[in-house]
This record gives C-alpha cells, structure tokens and sequence, in this order.
C-alpha cells in the first residue's frame, strides 16, 4: 500500500503501520521523517518543535514499536518502562491518547497522571501495572514519595514542551524525577524555544543526540486560508456575532489577548444568544477541562481562550480560527490559526486589526512572507483613528464600546459605492 510504504520506509513495523493507516495519516509529517529513524536507531535526540508539528507521534511511534520488538507486555505485573514528562494535564492525557492510539495493536498500556484531581485512579492503574506512563512533574513526585511509582526500570525518557515546564517552576520537580531513573536510557527533549537553561539541561542530560528544528510557519499557513478585518476595537464584538450567523459557523477558537477580554467575548457571545465559554489561567484546570471537553463534543459553539490557555491543546477538525485581537510576538499569529488546517485539511483564520494593532499586522505580514488578504466589504469598517497607548487600550474600549452602536455600511475607507 501506498500510505504504508512512506512510514515503512522510515523503519516502522506492521502493527504500528496498522494504527497509522487506521488514523489515516497518508505521509510523514517533516518532524516525523526526521525523528524516527534516529530514535529506531536509539539515539537520544533534542527536537525544537511546536505541538502542531506531528511530534508527539514522532516520538510515540519509536517508542512504542522499540516497546514491542523488546518483547511487549512480559508476563506477571508490567514494569513501567517509558516515561513521558509534561507541563500540564491537557498536554499529558492528549500524548497517553497518542500513545493508545498508535499503540493499539502493540497490547502496550499506557497512562497518564496530572495534579488537581484524586490520586485513587492513578494508584490503581500503576498498581495494575502499565507500561507507558505520561506524568505532570508535580504529581508523579507525589507517588514516588508515597513509594507508589517504580521508576528503576525506565529505558524512554520524554521531555515534552520542556521550556513550559521551566517557565511553569517545574524545573526543579523535572531534576528531582532524573535522580531516580536509571543511567541507561534513551532520553529525548523537547521544546519550542531554547532559553539558557534549556540549552543546559540539554548537556546534562542527552548523550550521543541529534538536533531536529522543525518550523511549522510556511507549511502550516499556507494550506489555512486567511483574511483581515480593519475595524474599529469598539466594533470587533459585532463583527464576530454577525460573522458567526453570516457564515453558520458551527465551531470556532477565539483568541484573546487578555483573560479579561476572554470574558468580554463570552458575555458579548452570550448577549448575541452564541454558546461560548471562555479559558484562561484563572479558571480552574476542571473548569478549562470541561469547557474543552464540552467544545471538542460540539456542545459548546465558540471557544474563548488566551494563548497560554491554547497552548498544547489538540483540536482535530477544527475550522475556524479568530484572532480577535492580534497576537505579539508576530509568531504567535502562526501558532494560534495553527489550531485549524492540522492533517491536512484545509482551515479559515480570521483576523481583526484596530488601528492600534497596524504594528503588529506589518510585524505578521513580514514573518509570513505575504500581507494578510483583507475584506474590504464589511459592515463596520475603521474609522477610529486615534492611537492608544497599548497600555490604555481596554479601559478606552471599554468606553466607546457603550457609545457604538449601530452597524455602518463601508464608506470613506474603502468600497467607496456611488
Ligand atoms: P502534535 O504536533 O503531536 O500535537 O500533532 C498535531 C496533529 O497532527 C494531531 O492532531 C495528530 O493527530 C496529527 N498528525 C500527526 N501526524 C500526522 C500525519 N503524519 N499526518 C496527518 N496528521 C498527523
């Protein structure tokens, strides 16, 4: 088969091929061409990749298929032998799904383990006996010092987003799990910006590695097909109710910039009769669990999240894409309409941009190579030409939001009509 012999070529076996064909991935993401072989190969390896990219399956399927030649489940109580460290529950139950799904037919079992909720189900699993354990740093400290985990016969080390873990303070947790792993092991880190103590943690503990860098900037943006809406920051709320009836828009994540806008969102959603919920770091981890949940199932329409609140999460067929206010730094833009067009398929982003935001739109423009296509027909378009100090920009909104009310036909800006 077709599909089969572009994985195949990269050394993977039958029952991983399997999953593959089942998950329906036709060709190697560029992480994935690049990472397997190495690690079939049993180097250690430090990856410079965003979520988006194709890597937790770049890492899942080695160790997985390694996993399985060496003999797969042995009989009697399963040791725990691979062990994938994250910053954050979301991130850690959507790389133990990748490693079930991909290990389907492996009979490997995997688990994962995060704060914030009872330990009792953990324990139980561990107690069973898995092979494949995905743990937040925090808790997986817990049971080692309840003596509830064995980690001495680990021979896969993960990292993952290991300069979220740093700048969440789990550095210190992360050295604390390295003191009790076995020297002999192949260890993989990964993350998407290289500070200082990155690039230390790197020597300290990868031996014979490889460097992948992959960038999901070109290939991603160009299959997502964008647009730009100049409009007045007053107006951005109307515009996105009208263009989520106008367009039927059955699903959309819609970004914001602070956690009090989020919340802005929500209430001007809930005002316009729209299912939205908002995330961000001041909701509870099950409250941003259950709004995911909820929007994943289709029971909630729209999605409000700030950028920390995305980061890692995994959302397949997701179509639509807002930027409601235009994110800095410019990269951020390609990592959040990188939510949509993932496998593959194509995606909208749509991005509003006051007139305090035209510096950011030159700064996106410039890293995407191309001017973001704008929509010269709308109903609300710029007018507000006073610049705001950045700092200034919501308690100002929040003024002319009460005194702007009705939608205007496109005029002097553009679309001039006779
Ligand atoms: P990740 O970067 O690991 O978060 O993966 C991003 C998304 O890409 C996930 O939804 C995967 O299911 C999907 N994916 C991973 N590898 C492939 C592939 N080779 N072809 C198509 N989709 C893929």
């Amino acid at each position: 088969m077709k599909t089969e012999s572009k994985f195949k070529e990269l050394g993977l076996i039958a029952p991983i091929l399997k999953a593959i064909a089942e998950e329906g991935y036709e060709t190697p993401s560029p992480i994935q061409a690049q990472a397997i072989p190495p690690l079939l190969a049993g180097k250690d390896m430090f990856g410079c990749a965003q979520t988006g990219t194709g890597k937790t399956a770049a890492f899942a399927m080695p160790i997985l298929q390694k996993l399985y030649l060496q003999g797969g489940p042995a009989p009697g109580k399963r040791k725990l032998k691979a062990l994938i460290l994250a910053p954050t529950r979301e991130l850690a139950l959507q790389i133990a799904e990748s490693f079930q799904a991909y290990g389907r037919h492996t009979g490997l079992k995997t688990t994962a383990i995060f704060g914030g909720v009872s330990q009792n189900r953990q324990v139980e699993a561990l107690r069973q006996g898995i092979d494949i354990l995905v743990a937040t740093p925090g808790r997986l400290n817990d049971l080692i010092g309840q003596k509830l985990c064995d980690l001495h016969n680990i021979s896969f080390l993960v990292l993952d987003e290991a300069d979220r873990m740093l700048d969440m303070g789990f550095i210190n947790d992360v050295k604390k799990v390295l003191t009790k792993l076995p020297d002999e092991r192949q260890t993989l880190l990964f993350s998407a910006t290289i500070p200082k103590e990155i690039s230390t943690l790197v020597d300290s503990i990868l031996h014979d590695y490889v460097t992948i860098a992959v960038t999901p900037v070109s290939s991603t943006v160009d299959l997502i097909d964008q647009t730009l809406y100049l409009v007045d920051k007053a107006n951005k709320g109307r515009l996105l109710v009208d263009l989520i009836h106008e367009k039927n828009i059955a699903s959309a994540l819609v970004f914001s910039r602070t956690k009090h806008g989020a919340d802005k969102i929500q209430r001007l959603l809930e005002k316009a009769g729209i299912n939205g919920r908002a995330i961000h770091g001041n909701k509870s981890q099950n409250a941003r669990q259950d709004a995911l949940r909820s929007f994943k199932a289709g029971k909630i329409q729209v999605l409000v999240a700030t950028d920390i609140a995305a980061r890692g999460i995994d959302i397949d067929d997701l179509p639509y894409v807002f930027n409601f206010d235009l994110p800095a730094p410019a990269e951020t833009y390609v990592h959040r309409i990188g939510r949509t067009g993932r496998s593959g398929a194509s995606g909208i982003a749509i991005s509003f941009c006051d007139y305090n935001e035209l510096s950011l739109l030159k700064d996106i423009e410039k890293l995407i190579k191309a001017p973001l296509p704008r929509v010269e027909e709308h109903p609300y378009p710029m007018q507000d030409f006073e610049v705001v100090p950045l700092r200034q920009n919501a308690r100002q909104s929040r003024s002319v939001a009460t005194t702007e009310a009705t939608p205007r036909r496109a005029n002097h800006t553009r679309g001039r009509r006779h």
